[in-house]
């Protein structure tokens, strides 16, 4: 079995073996003329359940034909122009070189002993996207497993940063639609159960500064400390960015740590044409990056950025086998002292490769590609009669509803937009999101790939509109 390791005697088979894989991978890609086939549960769970782990093939051509079976034909494709659903990006090609070469040289980033230039290559990008952000000379950070993991560091420095022994005196400030991984983390980090204070949006799906005002006031006023507040840039579900410059002002007044959740917006740090949209991020204490959303990386790439380095060190542990203290003295480049993880990946890599071979105007100008199709889809469904759409996008999501003519009870309506998703999954024809609005089901369009037309939308919402009358209409056969 020596023969499937990589080593010096390997270096053919290896090529020959990744080769192959990518082979399999390119004709699919190539071929793929749905985003999804529509498979069913029960069906593909028939076909994994079949395979016996205990019977190896024992070759890479057998695997993979079975992969065909077990994986690749029912995969759900990002890169197709009609997958249109969550916030997953076709991926870049130096990106997926970068990939490649990572898992096979097989760095770990914990320490320069098992890393050396993936170190000073991710210490490097970190510097580059803090300039980006305008975070200033003391700034740092480190590349992170995904915007949840970020935002859990940046709250665990802001926890530690409000020195506070009372842990339920702690509050934590965020609007109604930020990511869920912000309550989530409180709960990690041991904050009481009403630690997270969801302040309103307005229309726009903005937080509402002076909602913020007034509970950061009574915040102060019950006695209370307030920890954090997550001004998100780039919510999930409407790609609305809260007022920075607002949010930023308040925080400097109540001595408060501001955490931008830009997990999704980020990708405008590069555009040329919307880096606007941004202004005042440069204000905050810790920001969260995922390059696997906007910045069309694979994932899993991603990091969280802090203004004030010296904070990374309330996730600081050593240990005598790995990081001992004094290799901080001896000023060698421990990556682990700076992260919650310990074996961690080189996805570094693929931003590197990526920034080499397209430059970060190419970046750019595909999200501002996606976000100019945004603006054009949301016209056409604001001049749509079938349809009723939420807020203008800031970034590249359009969340909307199909209202029928005739149909006037609510709770119909809210089933025929959860059947018109559902039959277009099971078609495969397209994949789309869905989320609640107002106490009401709505559907939602994450545009992230510059290959979607304006046609593709079209056609989209014709066959959406199609299956939401042919619910309202089966439902009327049932009723008479
Ligand atoms: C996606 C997202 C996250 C979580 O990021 P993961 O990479 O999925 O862990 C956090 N915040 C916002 C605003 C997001 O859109």
């Amino acid at each position: 079995m020596r023969s499937q390791l990589l080593t010096h005697t390997t270096a053919e088979r290896y090529r020959r073996s990744v080769t192959e894989g990518v082979e399999r991978v390119a004709t699919r890609i190539a071929a793929a003329d749905r985003p999804f086939t529509g498979v069913t549960v029960d069906a593909l769970s028939a076909v994994v359940d079949a395979v016996d782990l205990d019977r190896p093939l024992g070759d890479t051509a057998a695997a993979l034909d079975e992969l065909e079976e077990v994986y690749l034909r029912d995969a759900v494709y990002f890169h197709h122009p009609r997958y249109l659903a969550h916030l997953n990006c076709p991926v870049v090609l130096p990106a997926l070189v970068g990939e490649a070469v990572l898992s096979a040289v097989n760095s770990s980033l914990d320490t320069w002993d098992q890393s050396a230039g993936g170190t000073l290559i991710e210490r490097r990008l970190i510097d580059w996207t803090a300039e980006r952000i305008g975070l200033g000379p003391a700034a740092d950070g480190v590349f992170t497993s995904g915007g949840t993991q970020s935002n859990l560091q940046a709250l665990l420095l802001a926890r530690e940063e409000a020195k506070t022994e009372d842990l339920a005196k702690l509050r934590v400030f965020a609007s109604e639609v930020s990511h869920f991984s912000v309550r989530k983390s409180a709960k990690l980090l041991g904050l009481a159960p009403e630690a997270v204070v969801s302040v309103p949006v307005d229309r726009d799906k903005r937080m509402r500064t002076a909602a913020l005002s007034r509970e950061l006031e009574e915040c102060r006023n019950a006695g209370l400390v307030p920890m954090a507040v997550v001004a998100t840039a780039g919510t999930t579900d409407f790609g609305s960015i809260d007022p920075l410059p607002g949010i930023a002002e308040l925080c400097a007044r109540y001595a408060t740590w501001l955490h931008v959740d830009a997990a999704y917006g980020c990708g405008l740090l590069v555009s040329r044409r919307r880096r606007d949209r941004l202004a005042g991020i440069e204000h905050a204490d810790s920001v969260t990056v995922d390059y696997h959303k906007s910045f069309f990386q694979p994932v899993s790439s991603s990091a969280v950025l802090v203004r004030d380095g010296d904070t990374l060190r309330h996730a600081t542990y050593h240990a005598e086998y790995l990081n001992p203290r004094r290799m901080v003295a001896e000023r060698i480049p421990n990556q682990v002292d700076k992260s919650l993880q310990t074996t961690r990946r080189f996805d570094a890599l693929k931003l590197w490769l990526t920034l080499r071979v397209m430059g970060a105007d190419g970046i750019g100008e595909l999200f501002d590609e996606v976000c100019d199709l945004a603006a054009e889809g949301w016209r056409m469904l604001a001049a749509d009669p079938r349809y009723d759409v939420v807020v203008a996008p800031s970034l590249s999501t359009l969340v909307f509803r199909y209202i029928p003519a005739a149909v006037t009870d609510p709770a119909a309506v809210d089933r025929a937009n959860l059947y018109a998703r559902k039959a277009l999954f099971a078609s495969g024809d397209a994949v789309v999101a869905g989320t609640k609005v107002n106490g009401r089901h709505y559907l939602k369009f994450t545009l992230l790939n510059p290959e979607t037309r304006t046609d593709d939308i079209a056609a989209v919402l014709d066959l959406i509109a199609g299956h939401a009358e042919q619910y309202l209409g089966d439902s009327l056969d049932r009723a008479c």
